[in-house]
């Protein structure tokens, strides 16, 4: 099966006067998976549309396989899209509508079956080959839909949110049979889903979209652990990071309701004193003292807060924490209105809504983000 990489060049889409899709630049290489990722109305599906062909771009380029192919229609461009929405034919068996592209493009009969047979067993389609399209669910459905796009053999697929119309069981099948498609066929996918658990669990690399715009583009694990703005650090990642507003206190110390913690890298950075920057820290790195998940000793000076909510996710319990005000003005989180924080501890960590907690967090585990341009700072990998 022969793949191929994509290069976007400063591609520009626009509606009247909105910008949809803002000068955006991208590689794909052959055979790799790249997941999109971003909130509703971020250009995700857009930005697919651009590349099959389906809408013209307004400026920059599209390269598939090294060849330009913005002047190509969509079916010059060999790229097979599968979305959310299927189309299957209503009155061809399951058989006959996996079978349909094949045969229009003359393939012969006995060959027509062998190349089925492999893909009806992947997405455990055989038992439903002679039913048609009413007789299956929509789960289902979408599922001959992702068959007939392999069947294809596309240099590229283009999947928008394929899953989205699955229940959960489904979806966490589904989506190991692509990714096991995947590594199997080496084809180069773009896949594009708003849930960012999904593009998390995904993608060799993931793309972060935010208003046309790609706001970072990396590993998973690079990605998580070192967001490159605000935007990034708090869409990815469920529950989102913990954020604050602080004051830079050099040379290493950031003053936060009250107290000063000590941050390395505002040393490293020589910030100005009183400089208005946000402090990050996700879930898992906030310890509560008592629970069996924080790590080391708690210190000396501790912060404390008061349990809200208690949520149980059966395998782990998130704690919402109002911040005691420790004597001072509360900073207050622009959102809430409200100082809170989200922790994790383990299922059965003794607590209840109006107890107090003492909870700590360790310098390594701050992300500082510039209040005004909401850009990480610090050493960046
Ligand atoms: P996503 O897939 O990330 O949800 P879309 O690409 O569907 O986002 O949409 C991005 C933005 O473009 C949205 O604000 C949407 O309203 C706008 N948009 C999409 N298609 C059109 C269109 N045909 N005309 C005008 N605006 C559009």
């Amino acid at each position: 099966m022969s793949s191929a990489g994509l290069e976007i060049k400063g591609l520009g889409k626009r509606y009247g006067n909105s910008v949809i899709v803002d000068d955006l630049s991208l590689q794909v290489r052959d055979g790799e998976l790249l997941v999109l990722v971003g909130p509703s109305g971020s250009g995700k599906s857009t930005l697919l549309r651009l590349i099959a062909g389906l809408i013209p771009h307004d400026s920059g380029q599209l390269l598939i396989g090294g060849r330009d192919v913005g002047d190509l229609a969509p079916e010059q461009r060999d790229v097979a899209m599968v979305f959310q929405s299927y189309a299957l034919f209503p009155h061809l068996s399951i058989y006959d509508n996996l079978a349909f592209g094949l045969r229009a493009r003359k393939v012969a009969k006995t060959l027509i079956a062998e190349r089925i047979a492999p893909v009806a067993k992947a997405l455990g389609l055989e038992p439903m080959l002679s039913r048609f399209p009413r007789q299956l669910s929509g789960g289902e459905r979408q599922r001959v839909a992702l068959g007939r796009a392999m069947l294809r053999e596309p240099k590229l697929f283009l999947m928008d949110e394929p899953l989205s119309n699955l229940d959960a069981q489904l979806r966490v099948q589904t989506r190991a049979e692509i990714m096991r498609l995947h590594q199997r066929l080496k084809t180069t996918i773009i896949y594009v889903t708003h849930d960012q658990i999904e593009a998390l669990s995904m993608g060799e690399r993931i793309g972060v979209l935010r208003g046309g715009k790609l706001e970072q583009i990396g590993s998973p694990k690079q990605v998580y652990e070192h967001p490159r703005n605000l935007f990034v650090a708090r869409f990815i990642g469920s529950p989102p990071m913990n954020t604050f507003p602080v004051k830079a206190a050099p040379p290493d110390q950031v003053a936060w309701n009250g107290q000063m913690l000590t941050v390395p890298t505002v040393r490293q950075t020589g910030i100005a004193p009183g400089t208005a920057l946000i402090l990050g820290v996700r879930p898992e790195h906030v310890f509560l003292k008592g629970s069996r998940w924080a790590i080391g000793a708690p210190p000396a000076q501790t912060i404390t807060a008061t349990v809200d909510v208690v949520e149980s996710a059966g395998d782990q319990l998130f704690l919402l924490l109002e911040l005691a005000a420790n004597g001072v003005q509360l900073e207050q989180s622009p959102e809430s209105g409200k100082a809170t924080l989200i922790a994790r501890a383990e299922p059965d960590f003794q607590v209840k809504r109006g107890d107090q907690v003492e909870l700590w967090f360790y310098s390594d585990a701050i992300h500082l983000f510039d209040a005004s341009t909401e850009v990480a700072i610090g050493p960046q990998p």
